[in-house]
């Protein structure tokens, strides 16, 4: 199941960062001067486990570990990474469309997580703090400047020049923040190079990520890569890089094949789910029988095709892997989309056995259960539901489930709070004060559903949320 949903949290502080670090490298951009909306992120166990298991060792590497920092994918095809909040490392599926083996995302990782590790977002917003003063007072002196050339009544010399001390500051402020940054980014670079050679990866796919941003910086638009303008990529810089990583005694060290099967699915997989079809048929053509090819032409026969021959793709993927969660999964969840929810059961239980219980495959599994309109299935898929809403807090779909199978059987009070829950995640305020508010009439004073119901009423927005 590929699920695309919008971030609930953060979001503000997110587009505030990232503009600002754009600020600093690229003044000029219009893309990024405009106010973002909250980008949607991309949910999907496969491909959050892989990248799972890049992430663990260099976290662990860096000390961090503890910190329960999340790799979140957003739906976005250019490349790009980043932090943003100290606590989730962001990477467009166009960073790992991109990256051709899984030493080379892992190399960005390591290098995010070096920004982590050193703090630097927090220094970075002191830095600007510190800048925005400065260029608050260069302002106010040159207003002062200009004030003083009206008064004196004399030519506009004055004046111009109180006119050029509020553009020079802002250029010297800008180069000061151009040259924090690139020194943030060398450190991130030997950090996540230190964090690799601990944990005996090489840094060669970090280094080739860098170099292909300087080759294509050449000749690609500056202003439209967003990579680039929060990662300014000089020369030197990916010359430092190269040497340090070359000391490595794990430069040449490649990745396991197993590793590259499983990188080479999940992009088979994003390719099919985000691509066109022509695109995905294009990359993974009839002619190539490798089980990546056939997992992307698998999904794309599922949402562009029939579901026989899709099913009929899925069950020879099954031959090959039959330990493999995920060909079950998407074999529930063809049955379930096609119509045949009863159907959707059996592999979506065996996916969520093979998962060891993923809560996005237990919300596919209680949607089926639902969508059979069994009320034998009634109990079952409330339980079901709630064992995946308690780990896996931030998918709405759960909710929204959660909320039908309680209407089926007859409970309105909790059915309403499950909607207003899904509605709180979705964002969208209003409806979930409404529902909560609803819902609190039909539980007793101080029962849990009832606090549960109150919270949601009486819960503040988040900064950037309106307010109604
Ligand atoms: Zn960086």
């Amino acid at each position: 199941m590929l699920l695309r949903m919008a971030l609930r949290q953060t979001t503000s502080r997110l587009t505030a960062v990232t503009a600002a670090v754009a600020l600093a490298v690229a003044p000029m951009s219009p893309a990024l001067a405009e106010p973002e909306k909250g980008p949607p992120i991309i949910r999907d166990t496969e491909a959050e486990q892989l990248l799972r298991e890049y992430t663990r060792p260099i976290l662990r590497a860096a000390g961090l570990e503890k910190q329960n920092i999340q790799v979140v994918i957003l739906n976005e095809k250019v490349f790009n990474a980043f932090v943003a909040d100290g606590r989730r490392i962001f990477v467009n599926y166009g960073a790992l469309m991109q990256s051709d083996t899984p030493n080379q995302i892992i190399g960005v990782l390591a290098h995010e997580t070096g920004h982590l590790a050193g703090g630097h977002l927090s220094k970075l917003r002191e830095q600007l703090a510190q800048a925005q003063t400065q260029m608050i007072i260069a302002m106010l002196l040159g207003a002062g400047a200009m004030v003083a050339g009206a008064r004196s009544g004399s030519s506009n010399g004055l004046a111009n020049a109180g006119a050029a001390a509020i553009a020079g500051p802002q250029e010297m402020i800008r180069r000061t923040l151009i040259s924090y940054v690139r020194q943030q980014e060398e450190n991130a670079d030997r950090a996540g190079v230190k964090f690799l050679t601990a944990t005996g990866q090489s840094a060669k796919g970090m280094y080739e990520t860098f170099k292909r941003f300087t080759n294509d910086s050449l000749f690609a638009a500056r202003d439209a890569d967003p990579y680039l303008q929060s990662h300014p990529m000089p020369a030197e810089r990916v010359a430092a890089l190269e040497e340090l990583a070359r000391s490595s005694p794990y430069w040449d060290k490649k990745d396991d094949p197993a590793l590259q099967l499983r990188h080479d699915m999940v992009r088979a997989k994003v390719s099919a789910f985000m691509e066109r079809p022509d695109t995905v048929y294009r990359r993974y053509p009839p002619s190539n029988d490798s089980l990546p090819a056939r997992y992307a032409r698998a999904i794309a026969t599922y949402l562009h095709g029939d579901l026989r021959s899709a099913l009929a793709q899925i069950d020879g993927l099954i031959q090959v892997q039959p330990g493999n969660p995920y060909f079950y999964e998407l074999r529930g969840q063809a049955l379930l989309e096609g119509g045949k929810p009863a159907e959707a059961i059996a592999p979506l239980r065996k996916a969520l056995q093979l998962s060891n219980n993923a809560p996005l495959i237990e919300m596919l599994l209680g949607q089926a259960l639902v969508a059979t309109d069994n009320k034998a299935y009634t109990e079952e898929a409330i339980a079901i539901l709630r064992s995946a809403v308690a780990r896996e807090s931030e998918a709405p779909i759960g909710y929204t489930q959660l909320a039908m199978a309680y209407g089926r059987k007859g409970d309105f009070a909790q059915a309403d709070l499950a909607s207003a829950q899904a509605a709180f995640l979705r964002g969208d305020n209003k409806t979930a004060r409404e529902l909560a508010s609803r819902a609190k009439t039909r539980f007793a004073i101080g029962t849990p559903g009832w606090v549960k119901a109150d919270d949601i009423v009486s819960a503040k927005p988040l900064p950037g949320q309106k307010s109604n």
